[in-house]
């Protein structure tokens, strides 16, 4: 109608909708050139992969768009299983029974995955929500979920000096949520069965993605290092 057409809430409202119209022809256009350019090259792979999978690493990163797991480790498709949330986090085993506790399960004791990664990242807006409540008003199911990295907060506000002029107090708690989530992970039966077995490794990185930096946690030395070809070896690596 005219009337509504002058109103600035209709206006907004469908300029709203045209964006949104935007984005999903982008997405449209991407699984065009998918299928186009290269599905093609790798449809042997992806049919062999309708036989079952068979991943060596489960992959439990952040939800933050900007990090994609994949193109990081420049793995193929049935390589991760890949575990996403806010933070990164992993309720301790019968905390609460929900997706995480199950595609852990699932990834270890059906999949037997070689590798568990829990994978922080730079900039990383759960952490930030952690070390500052006062940003999570409004949000109460983030509020919550975060409870599962409470500890981190404790620790990084004992052990960390603000006012040392290095101090990085967000870096440094990122770092320790990812040690945390180890300790959690480490909860599940299905877990420590596997590592008292010998067949499955638990490791912590930092994925600064304005860099491309990947930092992986040395357990002799209790420090984040640079990965390199040599600190890719797995017998430097493993922290389980
Ligand atoms: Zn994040």
């Amino acid at each position: 109608m005219p009337e509504a057409r002058q109103d600035k809430t209709y206006i907004a409202e469908n300029t709203d909708a045209a964006w949104k119209g935007i984005a999903m022809s982008k997405l449209f256009h991407g699984i065009h050139a998918f299928q186009k350019k290269i599905f093609p090259k790798q449809r042997n792979h992806f049919e062999k992969l309708a036989h079952g999978q068979n991943p060596s690493t489960l992959f439990i990163t952040c939800s933050d768009s900007r990090i994609v797991p994949e193109l990081l480790t420049q793995s193929e498709p049935g390589e991760l299983f890949v575990l996403r949330n806010a933070g990164n986090l992993v309720p301790p085993f019968g905390d609460v029974s929900g997706g995480e506790a199950a595609t852990i399960e699932y990834a270890v004791a059906v999949l037997k995955v070689e590798q568990i990664v829990v994978c922080g990242h730079s900039h990383c807006g759960a952490i930030t929500g952690l070390m500052r409540p006062d940003t999570l008003q409004g949000l109460p199911a983030v509020e919550q979920w975060l409870q599962h990295a409470s500890k981190v907060r404790q620790e990084i506000l004992e052990k960390v000096d603000e006012r040392q002029p290095d101090c990085d107090m967000l870096m440094a708690a990122i770092k320790c949520n990812a040690l945390v989530q180890l300790g959690h992970l480490r909860t599940y039966p299905a877990v420590a069965e596997a590592i008292e077995r010998g067949t499955l490794s638990l490791h912590a990185w930092y994925y600064r993605f304005e860099t491309g930096e990947v930092l992986v946690y040395d357990e002799s030395t209790d420090k984040f290092i640079p990965v390199s070809i040599e600190t890719a070896m797995p017998s430097e690596a493993i922290v389980a």
